[in-house]
């Protein structure tokens, strides 16, 4: 069984700060601001793709009521809301969760991203791509 069903199952203890009957929210043990806390179905799913399109609006939902708890208790107004879907994504527990994580101030937590360059044509081609 993965850790996360662990959790849900309270085998393994966590500070949750938000339960229902589908999702269970717990702060993360390594954060990357103090608050951050992790939205988690108690059902196994792998990753977003696995979720059916109850769950995952459910699950957006849930991470919207825990940012506005967030918001209300430590007194802070803005988030990074991530999901990692994937090992190359930076996913390392393969059950679906998503990442509340509060910004307390520019730089809290940086993508560090390097963009492309695309010409008309590459945008064109790959507009029809996925399109069609
Ligand atoms: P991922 O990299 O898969 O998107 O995020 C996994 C997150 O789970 C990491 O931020 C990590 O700190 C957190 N985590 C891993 N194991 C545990 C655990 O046993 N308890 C809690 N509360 N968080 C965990
Ligand atoms: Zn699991």
């Amino acid at each position: 069984m993965c850790i996360f069903c662990k959790i849900a199952n309270k085998e393994i203890p966590s500070y949750t700060v938000y339960e229902d009957d589908n999702f269970l929210a717990f702060l993360d043990l390594s954060p990357i601001t103090v608050g951050h806390t992790l939205v988690v179905p108690k059902k196994h799913y792998a990753n977003l793709l696995e979720l059916d399109e109850a769950t995952a609006k459910e699950a957006l939902n849930v991470a919207r009521k825990v940012a506005l708890l967030l918001k209300e208790k430590l007194n802070v107004s803005d988030f990074n809301i991530v999901n990692n879907c994937g090992e190359n994504a930076g996913q390392s527990v393969h059950h679906f969760h998503i990442h509340v994580i509060p910004i307390y101030k520019k730089g809290d937590l940086e993508f560090k991203v390097q963009t492309k360059k695309l010409s008309d044509e590459d945008f064109k081609k790959l507009h029809t791509k996925i399109i069609k």
